[in-house]
């Protein structure tokens, strides 16, 4: 490895660079343009040439040889005496043109024009042509494309998150402007850091959300606000770093609409920002997960995705949101492996949290940190921090907290007053058919976001017609097939009554049910509850839906505490490997298939215990 500390610098005059870039006593690499009598002419670009005189050449050339020379002096009159110089071991480094740096977001002006910006760079791609170079400054994102030949690296100098200068000529391609890179520099040493400490500043008030109020008045959500604050601030600024977002989300009507709110925010702002039109796929990536925690398999497949876009494409690492999940012990192990690798993580969740899992997040909104609880969703949540994110968008998204909270059956009252911002285009018959659609359709999505479909079903596309006759198709398919479960399953259900009252109902939803299609063992369980529910008005109702290594939990007027049940149960029977949570009231069990009857057992006995 070369010391390029001690070595000697050989400058290259960039594109445009004029004699006031050139320094006395500094050693330039230029062209052989001809010879005289007296001396060869040496160019440093096409603008700036000097001589040799036949005194001080040291080799033999030929016309467009490149030549290392040192400058001697600069005359009053302009003429530059050089000499030639042989360094054994040297590198080069460019010198860019002293010229007022242009921000990104004014290129647009000067089409066809040569600039200098300043920039970091925050992604670095190969394609079959030239090198794309995406430079992020305090206004914006925009490509550089630099050529040396098709498909081979230009400036492999040039690092991930170096503060470079470039010298380009503006192009408009396919409608997105470009700069065709005719020199480009690393800026080092005190240039680097002021280019770096200006975009910086700009950029953390950039980022600064905006202070809007929410669509509703409520207390929690005030509470909430500086978190909520903070998480729309960190992917504010993630989309103009060119940072890549990655959202995993609870794959239900809740879940969804939190995602796609934030979704609709950031793409919005992406374009707004300047970045090309794919950036939208490679740069923001939604996935549902499938169970209600970010499992190890997804974590898995995040990571192996981040880390070979980092290495074919020159992407950053992301930044993780994990939404309507994320706030358990559950989602230890998959925070772990995100620390190894240094990436944020952010929740916004409305499941009962877990401190622990704190100590690995750099932000996490949930109305259980300031007193309220769950039927603040997450949809809710996550509509009022794409605001912040965004507002231009508010107006298409401000149904979805409705749809989000119809969808979760939340009894808080911003449930109404929401319903209230989505009236009158929404009614609340509207909102359920919505999230019915967006349960359904999910279920055959299984781990794909669907994101344009999902649009269509969000009303989110601009083709309200097809929003409309989706939404009434999977509605009722979705009903139909419910309908055709109910039907079967009913039969089975066995009822109890409990010491302390409540009326326990017991469904084996793997031999009673119809397997592997809609509507899944939880959904199953939460219709049949629905019903016993509303057969069963005044009083405290319980429904345990089973199969051979799982529990699902509904209630009703019952004060339990799912997540306390599941810590006591794991330590009572020994041997049982139980794990789970969910909601206070609602929420799912697993064990080992041997020790389902001593856990259904047991957890009755606690169920029994429960004060009304
Ligand atoms: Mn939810």
């Amino acid at each position: 490895m070369v010391d390029t500390t001690a070595d000697t610098v050989v400058y290259r005059l960039g594109v445009n660079c004029d004699l006031e870039e050139v320094e006395e006593g500094k050693t330039y690499i230029g062209r052989v343009q001809g010879f005289a009598p007296f001396g060869a002419f040496v160019q440093l670009n096409d603008r700036v040439k000097g001589l040799v005189h036949k005194s001080n050449v040291k080799m033999q050339h030929r016309e467009r040889d490149p030549i290392i020379v040192r400058v001697i002096q600069i005359r009053s009159n302009g003429n530059i005496d050089l000499e030639e110089v042989t360094p054994t071991v040297y590198h080069t480094q460019t010198v860019v043109k002293k010229m007022p740096a242009v921000r990104l977001s004014e290129i647009g002006k000067k089409i066809g024009r040569t600039v200098l910006i300043e920039g970091e760079v925050a992604q670095i791609k190969q394609t079959s042509g030239p090198t794309i170079f995406t430079i992020v400054d305090e206004s914006g994102t925009e490509n550089a494309a630099a050529f040396v030949e098709a498909g081979v690296r230009a400036y492999p100098e040039v690092q991930l998150g170096d503060i470079v200068g470039i010298v380009g000529e503006v192009m408009q391609r396919n409608n997105q402007l470009q700069i065709e890179v005719a020199s480009l520099a690393v800026l080092e040493g005190k240039d680097a850091e002021r280019v770096r400490a200006r975009i910086d500043q700009a950029l953390e008030e950039r980022a600064e959300p905006p202070d809007l109020p929410f669509l509703i008045q409520s207390d929690v959500l005030e509470r909430l606000k500086p978190e909520m604050r903070s998480v729309a601030q960190r992917i504010r600024k993630a989309v103009f770093t060119a940072r890549p977002i990655v959202l995993r989300h609870h794959a239900d009507a809740d879940g969804i609409c939190a995602a796609v709110a934030i979704e609709t925010a950031v793409t919005a702002l992406m374009r707004e920002n300047g970045d090309d039109f794919d950036a939208e796929y490679f740069l923001f990536k939604r996935a549902p997960s499938k169970a209600p925690f970010y499992e190890i398999e997804d974590i898995t497949r995040d990571l192996d995705f981040a880390l070979k876009d980092h290495i074919r494409y020159g992407q950053k690492m992301p930044m993780i949101l994990l939404m309507d999940n994320g706030s358990t012990e559950e989602d230890l192990p998959s925070m772990r492996v995100a620390q190894i690798y240094n990436l944020p993580v952010m929740v916004v969740d409305h499941h009962h949290p877990d401190e622990v899992v704190d100590q690995y997040l750099v932000a996490h909104v949930n109305p259980y940190h300031v007193g309220g609880d769950f039927g603040i969703t997450t949809g809710m949540l996550g509509v009022e921090i794409a605001r912040m994110v965004n507002p231009a968008v508010e107006a298409r998204i401000r149904h979805l907290p409705a749809v989000a909270a119809v969808g979760d059956r939340s009894e808080a009252i911003e449930r109404a007053l929401y319903l209230a911002v989505a009236a009158p285009a929404y009614s609340e018959d509207d909102c359920r058919d919505i999230a019915l659609a967006l349960d359904y359709e999910q279920f055959w999505l299984r781990f794909s976001d669907g994101r344009e479909i999902v649009k269509d079903i969000l009303n989110l596309s601009g083709d309200a017609e097809r929003h409309r006759r989706l939404v009434r198709l999977l509605a009722d398919e979705a009903n139909r097939a419910i309908e055709e479960q109910i039907e079967a399953v009913m039969p089975h259900v066995e009822a109890r009554i409990l010491p302390n009252g409540v009326r326990l109902f017991m469904l084996d939803v793997e031999i009673h049910a119809h397997r592997f299609t809609f509507p899944p063992p939880g959904k199953t369980s939460g219709e049949v509850h629905d019903r016993l529910v509303s057969r069963y008005p005044d009083e405290p109702v319980v429904t345990l839906g089973y199969g051979p290594d799982f529990v699902v939990l509904r209630s009703r007027g019952v004060m339990m505490n799912i997540p306390q049940m599941v810590r006591e149960l794991r330590q009572e029977i020994v041997g049982g490997g139980v794990n789970g949570g969910g909601h206070l009231v609602v929420g799912s069990i697993k064990f080992v298939e041997g020790m389902r009857n001593d856990v259904i057992e047991s957890l009755i006995r606690k169920i029994g215990k429960a004060p009304i």
